[in-house]
């Protein structure tokens, strides 16, 4: 009998409000942030978006990709969200084909990671007080 690696596999599984586009990650998730600019504001109908990066061969589909449309924010850069319910799921930018964005919040597993930073939190609305501990950064965060 040839001996065999066991190999532990990160999956997570995430979908939309109204469960028409369901996802896995099959991998870890980095740099998570919490972002106030006024974009992902908008983008979210909330303080910030939380969102992280994943590998883009670590992330899939499963259900419900032909239900959601996207809206180019800035060149390059498409948010993705559900035609049905409005869900924003994910980003992609042309400038880094490897990689997606993820919404945190449409996460339903359990994850290990968690988020990093507040980023453009000088251009936070100005109802929103940021509590925690985590750094703050008046733009991207250092190294991005
Ligand atoms: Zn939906
Ligand atoms: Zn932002």
């Amino acid at each position: 009998m040839p001996h065999r690696l066991l190999q532990v596999e990160i999956v997570y599984q995430g979908s939309c409000l109204c469960g028409a586009v369901r996802y896995e990650i099959a991998g870890g998730i980095r740099n998570i942030i919490c972002c106030h600019c006024s974009v992902c504001r908008k983008a979210q109908g909330s303080a910030y978006a939380t969102n992280g990066i994943v590998e883009a061969n670590e992330f899939r589909f499963v259900a419900g990709e032909k239900n959601l449309t996207g809206f180019e924010s800035s060149p390059g850069q498409t948010k993705y969200f559900c035609k049905t319910c409005g869900s924003p799921i994910i980003s992609k930018n042309t400038s880094r084909p490897g990689q997606v964005r993820v919404r945190l919040g449409t996460i339903e597993s359990d994850i290990a990671e968690r988020p990093e930073a507040h980023i453009f939190v000088s251009s936070k609305a100005s109802w929103e007080e940021i509590c925690g501990d985590l750094p703050q950064f008046d733009e991207y965060e250092p190294n991005r």
